[in-house]
């Protein structure tokens, strides 16, 4: 959030008073993680005010005005406000509360219209009651752009701010912070189990996991006036996530749009390194996928489809050696998957063999699956591929 601050008074121009108000605002600013960008002051001129809030309303994001809203005629910050904004002056029905008791209890005084203007606010403000005065202030958003108007006198000013004001800019000046972590290789139920305490305990920042189709997301969100402060509270949480129980081991990326398939293209491209891929028992769901991740990337050299069923690791390595050198790719791929006959229609049970064939030699691993459908086990033995591939990049 980037603020401006315009001390309205001539003695602050002619020299006689000095702008502590300003240094007290900024500091109290800064500790809220408000960015004060401008300090303005303008004498007690309501053209000069017109041109200092029309430059302050472009560049800004909170104005907050202090001085010249007292009783006398010089005193114009309100009506000067009320007009760049296009709004009336109204009376705030808790100042012309106080400003009755004032006077009822020093009957000597006399009254006048002055006085009741300081009961006024911007019509639309949040008025922000004057514990030790008289003068109201208030807070006021339009176009995006939110006007603060506090009393001149600083020991008013600082106990407007503080009891008044902060509470609001900490809310206002708040936003939510997200973060989301990617996890492969572990369920839900696991994870949840590992964090279960700091889930437990959590309040701000929070973490919720969710669980996708073979993978499982965990959202990390705070509530932070800046990116900085909430990145400090999100790396503190996360380096403490990613140090429970080799979590780190199955977090691969960062990010809601993510998918391990964008992953594993960007390494690619970023190494400059091509792969060429033979599939068995997924219809080439994995070409389809991988080769569609990037537009305008020639990060996927092709491959070869051989037909519905795998036949398991036998010949897995030969075929991502051949394929790597007959395509020219700087990596092979093979994935088989065999479909076991102990599988039923609801709980299909399989073995995917998976070789990567590179300048330095083939690696190979096998994995058992189980899954409702075909068609999932189809999605996790092309996951459990990319994730291979992720691993040696
Ligand atoms: P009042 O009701 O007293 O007229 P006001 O809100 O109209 O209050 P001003 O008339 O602008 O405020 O200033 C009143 C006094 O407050 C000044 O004479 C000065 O002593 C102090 N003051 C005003 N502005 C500042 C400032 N920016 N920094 C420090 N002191 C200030």
């Amino acid at each position: 959030m980037k603020a401006e601050l315009i001390a309205v008074g001539t003695e602050i121009l002619t020299g006689q008073i000095v702008n502590t108000n300003a240094q007290f605002l900024s500091e109290k600013c800064a500790e809220l993680g408000i960015d004060v960008y401008f300090h303005t002051a303008v004498g007690d001129n309501a053209n000069r005010l017109l041109s200092v809030l029309e430059v302050a309303s472009q560049r800004s994001d909170l104005v907050i005005l202090c001085g010249g809203l007292g009783p006398t005629e010089d005193d114009l910050t309100k009506q000067t406000l009320a007009a760049f904004l296009g709004r009336n002056l109204v009376f705030d029905d808790e100042a012309m509360a106080k400003l009755d008791r004032f006077f009822a209890s020093r009957p000597g005084r006399v009254r006048t219209p002055n006085n009741e203007r300081q009961a006024q606010i911007v019509e639309g403000s949040f008025a922000l009651q004057n514990p030790t005065g008289l003068a109201v202030g208030g807070m006021i958003e339009q176009d995006g752009v939110s006007y603060v108007v506090l009393p001149g006198p600083p020991s008013e000013l600082k106990a407007m701010f503080t009891r008044s004001l902060q509470p609001l800019l900490i809310q206002s000046s708040q936003q939510l912070y997200s973060r989301v972590l990617r996890f492969f290789g572990i369920g839900e139920s696991q994870l949840v189990t590992v964090l279960a305490d700091l889930i437990d305990k959590q309040t701000d920042p929070t973490l919720a996991p969710y669980a996708k189709v073979g993978e499982v997301t965990l959202r990390l969100s705070t509530k932070a006036t800046s990116q900085e402060v909430a990145d400090q509270r999100l790396n503190q949480l996360e380096e403490e996530i990613l140090q429970r129980d080799k979590l780190a081991d199955y977090f691969y990326a960062y990010g809601e749009e993510n998918s391990l398939v964008q992953t594993v293209a960007v390494r690619l491209v970023a190494k400059q390194e091509s792969i060429a891929i033979v599939e068995q028992g997924t219809g080439g769901l994995l070409q389809a996928e991988l080769s569609l991740a990037l537009e305008n990337q020639a990060y996927f050299s092709g491959g070869k489809v051989i037909g519905q069923q795998g036949t398991g690791s036998g010949r897995c390595w030969e075929e991502a050696g051949r394929i790597r050198q007959d395509l020219q790719a700087d990596l092979g791929l093979s994935v088989s998957v065999l479909i076991k006959p102990e599988s039923t229609e609801d709980n299909v049970l399989a073995k995917v063999c998976l070789a990567l064939a590179s300048t330095s030699g083939i690696a190979q691993m096998e994995v058992d699956l189980g899954g409702y459908s075909w068609s999932h086990i189809r999605q996790l033995a092309v996951m459990q591929a990319l994730d291979f591939v992720r691993k040696t990049l």
